[in-house]
């Protein structure tokens, strides 16, 4: 099992691999349509939005939360330097 690089979720399952293709270090989330993986500023728009549905923050609260997240993730490290 995997863990995925860009949002940390583990990836159990062949359908949980981006385009299901275990060969992948990053998930079904973390994947545009095509398969390939989404850029930094694509997946922090993506987290901000989520953070804001799901828990009602205001958006500038959640994109502190949201680049608190990726800081610790093995694909947006570089971004964070
Ligand atoms: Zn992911």
């Amino acid at each position: 099992m995997k863990i995925c690089i860009a949002c940390g979720m583990p990836m159990e399952s062949i359908s949980d691999y981006a385009a299901n293709d275990p060969s992948r270090d990053y998930c079904i989330h973390c994947a545009r349509h095509d398969g390939e993986m989404q850029s930094f500023q694509e997946k922090k728009e993506n987290l901000v939005k989520f953070i804001v549905r799901t828990q009602g923050f205001d958006e500038k609260v959640a994109e502190k939360m949201a680049e608190s997240m990726m800081r610790k993730l093995p694909a947006w490290k570089a971004f964070f330097e």
